[in-house]
């Protein structure tokens, strides 16, 4: 099936590592031109090598989704470059894990702005290109946390419930101008997040062993953590203008550890 994203021009928050990363690769692959950030430029020097060589559809820049002026410039740049804005995906961010008693104020405020900033200041500058697009989509990439949240990770699970009623009131909002809006709610998917907490565990197991006691203990129902590109694949879906009649809603990306029924 032709998905309808050649030439198409999406811009993707996060993409030198994991979802985003995988995302980025499944744009292209679709004929999208591509246009990502991160704050890290050695990591998204390296994406541009192995991915953007040679065919001028990958943009990348240095750009912290919490610093509006930033992305701005970064938006702007991809505009002129690309002549618009198609699709926007915010998916920049990490969780943190703190509990009731360990979070202080500064991460409730860290934790909130990075979510919030990460969806609305890419959405403030990417809005007046996305209105002009005759497929525009917006997807926010949140997580089970929102719907289910987990002690461990209070600081996270509220954020992300905040930003899954944000993402309903956009899609609401914004259907006037043809832009839609939707969420992937992932589960444990493995990326850097994981890989970063297995060093800092220092289990004495495996990589294998500890994601499969990972699974075990959180009741992933297929047992294994979930791989990027199986989150790009509903990321790259909701994107598409196949979609065009799917806004307001939510897709969970969670291999069956999500409980809720809605
Ligand atoms: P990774 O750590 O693999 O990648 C995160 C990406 O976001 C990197 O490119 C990173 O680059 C970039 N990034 C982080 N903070 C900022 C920032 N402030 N401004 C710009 N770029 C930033 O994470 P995942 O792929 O696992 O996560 C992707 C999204 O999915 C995140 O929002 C995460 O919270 C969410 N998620 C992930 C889950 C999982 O199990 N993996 C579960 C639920 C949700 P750099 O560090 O160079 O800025």
């Amino acid at each position: 099936m032709d998905l309808g994203l050649a030439d198409r021009a999406i811009v993707v928050t996060g993409g030198s590592s994991g979802v985003g990363l995988a995302t980025v690769r499944a744009l292209l692959d679709e004929g999208a031109r591509v246009a990502t950030c991160g704050r890290d430029a050695e990591r998204l020097k390296n994406v541009a090598a192995t991915l953007g060589a040679g065919h001028g559809r990958l943009l990348t820049e240095v750009c912290d989704v919490r610093d509006a002026d930033a992305v701005d410039a970064f938006v702007r740049r991809t505009a002129e470059e690309f002549g618009a804005v198609d699709g926007l995906v915010n998916n920049a961010g990490q969780s943190r894990m703190k509990a009731l008693d360990e979070a202080t104020a500064e991460d409730w405020r860290d934790e909130l702005e990075l979510k919030f900033a990460g969806v609305l200041n890419p959405l403030h500058a990417a809005r007046p290109h996305l209105a002009a697009s005759d497929a525009a989509s917006v997807v926010n990439v949140n997580a089970v946390l929102a719907k289910q949240p987990e002690t461990r990770l209070i600081t996270t699970s509220a954020a992300r419930a905040g930003i899954l009623n944000l993402s309903k009131s956009l899609s609401a909002e914004l259907a006037a101008d043809g832009i839609r809006v939707n969420s992937v709610c992932l589960g444990l998917v493995d990326t850097g997040q994981w890989t970063r907490r297995y060093a800092a565990a220092d289990s004495g197991l495996s990589y294998e062993g500890w994601q499969a006691e990972l699974a075990a203990d959180r009741g992933i129902a297929l047992g294994r953590l979930g791989r990027a590109e199986e989150v790009a694949y509903a990321i790259v879906a909701l994107l598409s203008p196949r979609a065009s009649y799917i806004t307001g809603t939510s897709i969970d990306v969670c291999g069956g550890v999500g409980r809720s029924i809605l």
